[in-house]
């Protein structure tokens, strides 16, 4: 049976696919030589309430410091660390580093902030999840209110029964719930009224022309009314000028998080702002 199916697939393979399985094969192995060596690289995105100018929290960014490439930035191997599973051992590893990071920070006594870490679809399909998180935070002594776990649109609709589950009982363990990406998934919005969402990040896209493009500017202030009417705090990403700024600020927009104010940095790096009382 196996066989015939091997000999079949063998039909298909032309030199094009060859090729590209080849490089994929080698992007898998390096992954995983990656993880033994421990080539990936935590850096912290600060996020700022617009209204007071503190620093609330931080998004937690991975990276791949590749002793030879240099660094690799996560769009180019997430995609395949998701297709290989492999995502799922990246993925623990960045919670891990946040987690503990972030307890440190504590621990030295900088005001305690929120930890944003990006949960991917197939982290999110692991039986063990909530347990696997809960023993990741009792390992960092991180208090669980200290953590914010993102999702995309497209994984909260995927099955919003099981993920409902899943969230619910995070968000029983005082861990709270963010929407990434927001308005980029093909959605009917009935998903939030049913799930504990804490947060909605509006996407990159849709902030970028708020000040040329009307039809943006009036999804992005549609969207920020809708999370309030919901008790939903509104981050906006990717906030580049001042003009965004004060647009967002005038709509009330709760936080931003962009390199206006700071792109992601190491650990060390965040620690001079952490201790600043009012950055914008
Ligand atoms: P995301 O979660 O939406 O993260 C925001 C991305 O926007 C980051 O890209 C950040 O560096 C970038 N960004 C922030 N401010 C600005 C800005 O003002 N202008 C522009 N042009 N870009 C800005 P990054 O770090 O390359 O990450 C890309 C995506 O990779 C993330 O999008 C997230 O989906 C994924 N990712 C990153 N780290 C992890 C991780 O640990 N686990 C998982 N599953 N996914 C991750
Ligand atoms: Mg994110
Ligand atoms: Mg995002
Ligand atoms: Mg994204």
């Amino acid at each position: 049976h196996a066989k015939e199916a091997g000999r079949n697939n063998f039909q298909f393979y032309t030199p094009a696919m060859n090729a590209k399985t080849l490089k994929r094969l080698e992007l898998e192995n390096n992954l995983r030589r990656a993880l033994e060596r421990d080539e990936f690289v935590v850096y912290y995105q600060p996020q700022v309430e617009i209204q007071s100018g503190k620093i609330i929290g931080m998004e937690a960014l991975v990276r791949w410091q590749h002793p030879h490439l240099g660094m690799i930035f996560p769009g180019e191997f997430i995609p395949v660390a998701e297709d290989t599973g492999l995502i799922v051992s990246i993925g623990e590893r960045v919670l891990r580093s946040a987690c503990a990071q972030n307890k440190s920070w504590q621990d030295a006594g900088f005001p305690p902030l929120r930890v944003s870490v990006n949960l991917s679809a197939r982290q999110f399909q692991q039986q063990n999840l909530v347990k696997h998180v809960a023993q990741i935070l009792r390992e960092t002594g991180l208090d669980p209110r200290w953590l914010e776990l993102e999702i995309t649109e497209s994984l909260a609709m995927k099955d919003v029964e099981f993920t409902g589950k899943n969230l619910f009982e995070l968000r029983k363990m005082g861990i709270t719930i963010a929407i990434d990406d927001f308005g980029t998934g093909y959605s009917s919005l009935s998903y939030l009224k049913r799930l504990p969402i804490d947060t909605i990040k509006i996407d990159r896209s849709f902030i970028r022309d708020i000040t040329s493009d009307p039809d943006n500017a009036s999804i992005v202030s549609t969207i920020i009314v809708l999370a309030h009417n919901l008790k939903m705090k509104v981050i906006a990403e990717g906030v580049e000028t001042e003009e965004q700024l004060s647009f967002l600020r005038q709509q009330q927009c709760d936080g931003m998080q962009g390199y206006l104010f700071s792109g992601p940095l190491l650990a060390k790096d965040l620690e001079g702002l952490l201790a600043v009382a009012k950055v914008l």
